[in-house]
Parts: structure tokens; C-alpha cells; sequence
């Protein structure tokens, strides 16, 4: 069993513990800061023996060295982004396997938002680390990468299992739900995950994990067509309110 727990951060980041309990491996993903993820630790009585980055932005690796000082983490990030890996001890690409404890994670290229992004899929427990590459439906901004390379990510991940969990890095649902109904209002699988997207925020718990299955009836841009589809619906999103 993989226990995952989410660890709010920032205004709207989520990191998450991790705990693999057939062993004492214990990871957090995407670390924003270390405060809340030194907190979660200690309530648990854990060791942090994992820190996994999906790409480099601040608020997924802000929490890299003091939490890598505090405890002795190895860090495990993508290999092409390395050298804005804070404390990176090991760069993965595509096909890698990272071994947490009796899990194995496989490593997925999903260029785009950022040139280097991965996804860490722990195939066993039905969960997949999308950083900002899928969010509940939504994606990424382009910032280093191209419509044709978020097409990409988004047939990677909608092939793994439709029960799979979606870890995202961002509580953004509600605002991509609106954009998505205004892209499709006549889908009643969108409408009815809406409402209870609505519920949980109107009660201000998380709206993470979405599944596979639900981001694939649900998100516009898994839902895309065409690489031009994808775009027109990304930039009409970057400007949407
Ligand atoms: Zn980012
Ligand atoms: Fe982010």
C-alpha cells in the first residue's frame, strides 16, 4: 500500500506525502516550502527519505534544500532539467524507473509547461504525479514548450489505467470547470463533476485526486481533438476570466 496525503502549500500548491508501508521509504512531491512538510512529517513520527520534483518552478522545489538539509532526502528530478534542480542527487527521463520502499515509480517525459517536466507513475497504487502538465480539468501554461508537446503529454497520460489517481500541483479546478463548461456546456459528465467540485470548494476541502477516467470525460485539452484545437483552447484559457 502507498499512503498519500495532501500537504497544502502556498496559496494554491499542493505537495504529497508519501508512504510506502510495506517499508520506511518516505517521500514528499513537489515541496513548495519545507514548513508544512516538516509539520506533516513530525505528526506522523516519519524520515523523509524521498524528495520528487516534476519540474523546477519555485513553488514545486522551494522546499528542495532545507528539507534535504533537515533530513538527508535523496532528490530525484527530471535529468534534463538538472541544473535547475535545486540539490538534485538524480536525474530521470522517460522509462526510468525510480524504487521507493516496494513501489516503483516510471518516469514519464511531459515536456511543455516546462522544456524538462516529468510525471511519476506508481503503477501499482493507480497514481500518477502530473505537476503542471494535467491539472483537474485543465493544463499548463506553454511556457517552454509547444501545443504539439502538451497534445503529446496528454496521450501519454490518458493510455494508463481510467481509475488512476491524478496528483496535480495546483487547487485549480473550479476556475479550469468553468473554462471547460464554457468550452463544452451541453457535456453532463463536465456538469456533474462541476457540481461537486462547487460542493468541496463551497466546504474548502481539495478537489484532488481527479482519475484518468474522469479527466478523460472532463478536460478540454485531454479532450482536444486536433494539436490546433489544443491551441486555440490553451490561448482563449490564458485569457479567460
Ligand atoms: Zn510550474
Ligand atoms: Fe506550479
Amino acid at each position: 500500500m502507498l499512503t498519500i496525503e495532501l500537504v497544502p502549500c502556498l496559496s494554491d500548491n499542493y505537495a504529497y506525502l508519501l508512504r510506502d508501508d510495506a517499508s520506511n521509504a518516505v517521500g514528499i512531491v513537489d515541496p513548495s516550502e519545507a514548513p508544512p512538510v516538516l509539520k506533516a512529517l513530525e505528526r506522523h513520527g516519519w524520515t523523509l527519505t524521498h524528495i520528487l520534483n516534476t519540474h523546477h518552478h519555485f513553488d514545486h522545489t522551494g522546499g528542495n534544500l532545507p528539507l534535504k538539509e533537515a533530513t538527508g532526502a535523496q532528490i530525484v528530478g527530471p535529468k534534463a532539467d538538472a541544473h535547475r534542480i535545486p540539490g538534485i542527487d538524480l536525474g530521470v527521463a522517460e522509462g526510468d524507473t525510480v524504487n521507493f520502499g516496494s513501489q516503483t515509480a516510471e518516469i514519464f517525459d511531459i515536456p511543455a509547461h516546462t522544456s524538462g517536466h516529468i510525471a511519476f507513475w506508481f503503477g501499482d497504487a493507480r497514481a500518477v504525479f502530473t505537476g503542471d502538465t494535467l491539472f483537474a480539468m485543465g493544463c499548463g501554461r506553454l511556457f517552454e514548450g509547444t501545443p504539439a508537446q502538451m497534445f503529446q503529454a496528454m496521450r501519454k497520460l490518458e493510455a494508463l489505467p481510467p481509475e488512476t489517481r491524478v496528483y496535480c500541483g495546483h487547487e485549480y479546478t473550479e476556475s479550469n470547470g468553468k473554462f471547460a463548461l464554457s468550452v463544452e456546456p451541453d457535456n453532463a459528465d463536465l456538469q456533474r463533476n462541476m457540481e461537486a467540485v462547487r460542493a468541496a470548494r463551497a466546504k474548502g476541502e481539495p478537489t484532488i485526486p481527479s482519475t484518468i477516467g474522469l479527466e478523460r470525460a472532463t478536460n478540454p485539452f485531454m479532450r482536444a481533438k486536433s494539436v490546433e484545437q489544443l491551441a486555440e483552447r490553451r490561448a482563449a484559457k490564458d485569457s479567460f476570466r
